[in-house]
């Protein structure tokens, strides 16, 4: 059976294969917050469009303390100052206020004293003091944000700097959640002999909307074959990507396989050597992905992060950030898997000035509480024996 097990990065590579961005839209910046931009943006002007004050004060020709200057006008920002300066003159200034023709410097207003509708310098000034050049901050015509970049606070302000009032950016994703399992009920309903909560319903829609994508609400479909055919016949021709959870192994009652076979979806991968997560399917009908996750939380959760996490990226056109730190030493010895890689649910810290992964608890894959507080996963290559406290491991954001 392992002969048929791919290696996580294969896996992960078959997926990016197919993963392509959806489109464009036009949006207005004030619904852009965390869309990916899709084409660069480039300055429309030079900012600041004009040299301006950075102080409170006065707009002066520079010189040395000790001059006594008629104050003629002034500059506040948004309405520039209509006269012009000469050098025994100067023109109170805000922050911000376009810099009259003729100033070459600004004096702070707690630079002078002020008497008589004059200024008394009381503090030398060089040419350029507390000016603020034309383009300082963005040149006319120069590139301010790449595409794949996602818009936080930080891009939308840069953007409407630039000039821009609307953004390109990626379409994105619709997901449909599908639970297969007639032991699941709904959270806080009664539960009956063997029953159990749906916990990966809200997990599931919860990370892929994080990711970006628009999901609904997750739907339960019984362990029967021509009720989960129906399910995913809906969710086939209504979304973009369709996460099946449960019902992907080997048991009687896994319908997930012959029932998305029936529908004309066509199997990329099934197996991964991961543990958790060996179940897991992914296919595709058409340009609509599907994801077959293992039911329990802790695989379900550890999958969707190693495959459907990048998959909803790359349909936004997302460019990955790396994590400032991929690597950590492991806190406590991990036992090997020998056919599988271990992706561990790990607590960070630093000690030592080395970043340390301890594993979060037990790492059995139905421990949902493994998953609180946990920051990250960390990689134990398949092996014999154990890993050993001290020895190095890859990072993996855990998405949240
Ligand atoms: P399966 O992958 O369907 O064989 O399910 C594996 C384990 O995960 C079983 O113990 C299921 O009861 C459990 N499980 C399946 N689906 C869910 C779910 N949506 N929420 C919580 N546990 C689940
Ligand atoms: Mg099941």
């Amino acid at each position: 059976m392992s002969a048929a097990l791919i290696t996580i990065a294969e896996a992960r590579e078959r997926v990016l294969g197919v993963a392509h961005p959806l489109g464009t839209e036009r949006v207005a910046i004030d619904g852009a917050h965390d869309r990916v931009l899709a084409e660069d943006v480039t300055a429309n002007g030079n900012v600041p469009p004009f040299p301006c004050s950075a102080m409170d004060g006065y707009a002066i020709v520079h010189g040395d303390a000790g001059r006594t200057l008629t104050v003629v006008g002034e500059s506040r920002a948004g309405t520039p100052s209509a006269t012009a300066l000469g050098d025994a003159s100067a023109i109170r200034i805000s922050t911000g206020g376009a810099i009259p023709p003729g100033a070459t410097a600004v004096i702070p207003q707690e630079n002078v004293e002020v008497r008589d509708g004059a200024i008394l310098t009381q503090a030398a000034v060089m040419a350029g003091d507390h000016l603020r050049e034309a383009g300082e901050d963005m040149r006319s015509g120069e590139t301010i944000l790449r595409a794949g970049v996602t818009l936080g606070a930080a891009e939308m302000g840069a953007a409407v700097s630039a000039g821009a009032a609307e953004l390109t950016v990626y379409r994105r994703p619709t997901v449909q959640v599908l639970c297969t399992g007639d032991e699941l009920r709904a959270p806080g309903e009664p539960l009956g002999p063997g029953e159990i909560h749906n916990s990966n319903g809200p997990m599931l829609e919860a990370l892929a909307a994080a990711e970006g994508a628009i999901a609904g609400t997750a739907l339960r479909l019984p362990d029967d074959r021509a009720a989960t055919e129906a399910g995913l016949a809906s969710a086939l021709d209504a979304a973009d990507v369709v996460i099946v959870s449960g019902g992907v192994s080997v048991g009687p009652h896994d319908h997930v396989k012959p029932a998305l076979a029936g529908l004309g979806v066509e199997e990329v991968f099934w197996r991964v050597a991961l543990q958790p997560g060996k179940p897991t399917w992914f296919g595709r009908r058409g340009a609509v992905l599907v994801f077959g996750l293992p039911g329990n939380p802790v695989s379900a959760v550890v999958t969707f992060s190693l495959f459907v996490r990048p998959a909803l990226a790359a349909l936004q056109g997302r460019t990955e950030q790396p994590l400032l730190e991929p690597e950590a030493v492991l806190g406590t010895a991990v036992r090997r898997n020998p056919d599988r890689e271990q992706a561990v649910r790990v607590r960070l810290e630093r000690r030592d000035g080395k970043l340390v992964a301890t594993p979060n608890g037990p790492q059995a894959s139905h421990i949902v509480t493994s998953l609180l507080g946990a920051d990250a996963l960390a990689f134990v290559p398949a092996g014999e024996g154990e890993l050993e406290a001290g020895a190095a491991v890859a990072l993996e954001r855990l998405p949240r």
